[in-house]
């Protein structure tokens, strides 16, 4: 299989709505209250695009066919390996270290591929159709993979959550104390971030504000988090949480 050196379009625009070049990236779909991960090419009221060439975005290979009236309808999923300079730049542009990528193909009318074909950039894969839509157009995705694909779980973003994309924070080798609900305090901005060598002690001792999550570390989702050898004391004195966080890696913890 030929690595993928370069990403086309993989219909000729038509013009149609909503903008000049004819395609839209709809990110929030109101109706259904989902995200909408991919461009709908020549989208519009009208059936104008229907039976296009559809044509593989990309050097690779087919990896998934299947044929349904709903959903995604007629569907492609190609794979490809991605070449070096093409690699290096979409580490560079979105911060995705990836050697490969998917695309997929939605609301086809024909398909002309099978699993397993190694297909070139440019070779016709399909035609654009209305299977599980109203109005003909081509439904393009391009997505990186997550570990293993799901067979049922077809859709990625392209800009997942990485450390390079969210950025992390180190706290370490601080004194913190007297505070009045919390010594070191994060939400979703804590993923990634490690937590290591802090002394934290006289947290909620005035008792001040109420409520059940007084900590010396107060962590909501600490995905991936490290919290390491902190060292708590006189926190929350009555019911001792030195330390609230869930899904990262607590160790070396110390109280008094
Ligand atoms: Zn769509």
């Amino acid at each position: 299989m030929k690595n993928a050196e370069k990403f086309i379009h993989p219909t000729k625009f038509t013009g149609n709505w909503p903008n000049w070049n004819g395609f839209a990236f709809l990110d929030w779909h109101k109706e259904n209250n989902v995200y909408h991960p991919g461009e709908d090419y020549n989208f519009g009221y009208g059936d104008q695009d229907l039976g296009q060439d559809t044509n593989c975005t990309a050097n690779g290979i087919v990896v998934h066919v299947s044929k349904r009236t709903t959903g995604y309808g007629n569907l492609i999923i190609c794979k490809h390996n991605l070449g070096y300079n093409l690699r290096k730049f979409i580490k560079e542009t979105y911060g995705i270290d990836t050697n490969k990528l998917y695309s997929l193909y939605a609301h086809l009318k024909d398909i002309s591929v099978n699993v397993g074909d190694e297909i070139d950039c440019g070779q016709k894969i399909g035609t654009v159709g209305k299977s599980g839509t109203k109005w003909a157009h081509l439904h393009f995705e391009i997505f990186a993979p997550i570990g293993e694909i799901a067979k049922k779980a077809w859709r990625f973003y392209p800009v997942g959550w990485s450390k390079e994309k969210i950025g992390s924070h180190i706290i370490r080798n601080n004194v913190v104390f007297d505070c009045g609900q919390a010594g070191i305090v994060g939400s979703l901005g804590g993923v990634y971030s490690k937590i290591y060598n802090n002394h934290i002690y006289d947290i909620w001792t005035k008792r001040i504000f109420s409520g059940a999550e007084m900590a010396g570390i107060k962590i909501h989702a600490s995905i991936d988090m490290l919290i390491k050898n902190n060292f708590t004391a006189t926190v929350r004195p009555s019911k001792g949480s030195d330390i609230l966080a869930a899904c990262g890696q607590l160790s070396g913890k110390a109280n008094a």
